[in-house]
C-alpha cells in the first residue's frame, strides 16, 4: 500500500502529480453545487460521457448524475498510481465520482483508454450493452494533444497556432511569473489538418456511427459537444487559429449529425459554446491564462463568474434534459458564454488588456486566483484538506 505525503510538482502549465483527497473534495464540491441547483429528478436517463475525468466532461457527468439520476459510463485516458508516483487528477476524480455516485444510489462505471481507437470504442459498446442499454445523452468533451488515427495509423498532433500571419500578443510566463510578448509563427497546412484531425468532429462521427450501427442510441437521444468563441483578443490564437478550424469542422459535423438523428430517432445534436475556464487544456494555450486571470477578476467582482460545474449546472438544468427546450442562437448553438461576452465585461477586459504588464498584473487581474484554480485542478490548495497528512495514493 502506497501511503505518502503528496506535495505539488508544478512547472509552468504542467503538474506531474495529484492529490487524491484534494481531488475527492473537488468532486464533492461539484456535487454540492449541483444539489444547490435542484434535487435529482427520477429519470431513466443513460449517459455516455467521453472525456469524463476533468474539466467540462467531469462537470457534465456530475450534473447529469445528480440532476437526473443518470446511469453513466465515463470514458477517459488517465494514469493510475505506479509505485511512488501518484495517479493523474482525472483518475482520482473518476474514482471519487464512482464512489460518491454509488453512495447516493447512482450507477457509474468507467472505461479508461484511448477513445480515438476502435478497440476502446468496441469495449465501451460491450459495456453499454451489459450495463446500460440505449444511450439517451452523449457528451463529447475530449481535449487531447494527439490522436492516432484508427484507420490510417497516422499520429496527428494538435497545435495552437495562428493561420496565415504570425501572432504577437501578451501572455503570462507561468514559470517566471512575468508578462511577456509571445510571437507565434503561423501553422503550416499540415499542422492545420493535424489539429482538425485531433480536435475536429471526425471522432465524434465515428462514435455516433458505431453507436447507431449497434442500435445503441435511444429515441430522442441528445448529443452535445463543446466549443469556445471568446473575446476577440484571443481570436488570432483560438477562433481564427488552428483550433478554430477544428471547431468549425466539429460544428459542421454536429449539424449533419443533428439532421441524421432527427430523421432516424427524433434526436438532436448540439454544440454548446462554453465560457473560458481553468482546465488542463486551456492552461496550455498561450494568452489564455492571462486572459482568464483578467476575465475572472472582472466577472468575480460582478458575481457572474462560473467554473465548469456552474456552466454545466446551467446547461443541464436550463437547456438539455427532461422537459427542457434548448435556447439556440441564429447558428443553432447553445450559448453558455453569454456572461463572458456581455458588452460591459468585454469592454473592461479590452481596457485592462491594453494596460496590463509585469508591474501591474497582480492588480489588474486575478492571477492569484488563476494559480490557485490551476493547483486545484490537481487536488492542491483545496479548502479543508490537510496536506501534511500521509494519504493512500493507490486507489482501485
Ligand atoms: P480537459 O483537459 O479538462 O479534459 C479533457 C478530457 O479528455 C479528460 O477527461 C481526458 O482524460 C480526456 N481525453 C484526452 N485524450 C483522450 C483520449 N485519447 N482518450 C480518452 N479520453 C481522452 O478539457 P476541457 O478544457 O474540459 O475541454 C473539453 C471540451 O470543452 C473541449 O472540446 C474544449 O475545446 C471545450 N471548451 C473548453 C473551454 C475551456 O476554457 N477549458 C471553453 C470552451 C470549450
Amino acid at each position: 500500500m502506497a501511503v505518502q505525503v503528496v506535495k505539488p510538482r508544478i512547472r509552468g502549465f504542467i503538474c506531474t502529480n495529484a492529490h487524491p483527497v484534494g481531488c475527492d473534495q473537488n468532486v464533492r464540491d461539484q456535487i454540492d453545487h449541483i444539489k444547490s441547483v435542484g434535487s435529482p429528478k427520477s429519470t431513466n436517463l443513460n449517459a455516455l460521457v467521453l472525456g469524463a475525468s476533468t474539466g467540462y466532461g467531469l462537470a457534465s457527468r456530475v450534473a447529469l448524475t445528480w440532476l437526473y439520476g443518470a446511469k453513466s459510463i465515463g470514458v477517459y485516458y488517465e494514469r493510475p498510481a505506479d509505485g511512488k508516483r501518484t495517479a493523474t487528477a482525472g483518475y482520482y476524480n473518476s474514482y471519487a465520482l464512482r464512489k460518491l455516485a454509488q453512495a447516493d444510489g447512482f450507477f457509474a462505471s468507467d472505461v479508461n483508454g484511448d477513445a480515438f481507437s476502435d478497440d476502446l470504442k468496441q469495449e465501451t459498446i460491450d459495456r453499454i450493452k451489459q450495463e446500460l442499454g440505449k444511450i439517451d445523452v452523449l457528451v463529447y468533451s475530449l481535449a487531447s494533444p494527439r490522436r492516432y488515427h484508427p484507420r490510417t495509423g497516422a499520429e496527428h498532433q494538435s497545435v495552437l497556432k495562428p493561420i496565415g500571419e504570425p501572432f504577437r500578443g501578451k501572455t503570462v510566463d507561468l514559470t517566471r511569473e512575468v508578462i511577456t510578448d509571445v510571437l507565434i509563427e503561423p501553422a503550416t497546412e499540415i499542422e492545420v489538418e493535424d489539429t482538425v484531425a485531433v480536435m475536429g468532429g471526425e471522432d465524434l462521427e465515428m462514435w455516433t456511427e458505431a453507436l447507431l450501427s449497434e442500435d445503441l442510441l435511444a429515441t430522442e437521444s441528445t448529443v452535445v459537444a463543446y466549443t469556445y468563441i471568446g473575446h476577440e483578443l484571443t481570436w488570432p490564437i483560438y477562433r481564427d487559429g488552428t483550433i478554430g478550424k477544428a471547431k468549425e469542422d466539429l460544428e459542421a459535423r454536429i449539424n449533419a449529425l443533428d439532421a441524421k438523428l432527427s430523421s432516424a430517432l427524433g434526436g438532436h445534436a448540439y454544440l454548446s459554446v462554453n465560457k473560458a475556464v481553468i482546465t488542463q487544456a486551456s492552461s496550455a494555450i498561450p494568452v489564455v491564462p492571462l486572459y482568464i486571470s483578467v476575465l475572472y477578476d472582472i466577472m468575480n467582482a460582478q458575481g457572474i463568474n462560473e467554473d465548469p460545474i456552474g456552466q454545466m449546472g446551467r446547461l443541464f438544468s436550463e437547456h438539455l434534459g427532461s422537459g427542457l427546450t434548448p435556447v439556440l442562437d441564429a447558428d443553432r448553438r447553445l450559448r453558455l458564454d453569454d456572461r463572458e461576452l456581455r458588452a460591459d465585461v468585454v469592454a473592461e477586459v479590452a481596457r485592462r488588456w491594453e494596460e496590463v504588464n509585469t508591474e501591474n498584473y497582480l492588480d489588474l487581474s486575478d492571477y492569484a486566483g488563476f494559480k490557485r484554480g490551476f493547483r486545484n485542478l490537481f487536488g492542491f490548495d483545496v479548502d479543508g484538506v490537510d496536506y501534511d497528512e500521509p494519504v493512500q495514493i493507490e486507489l482501485v
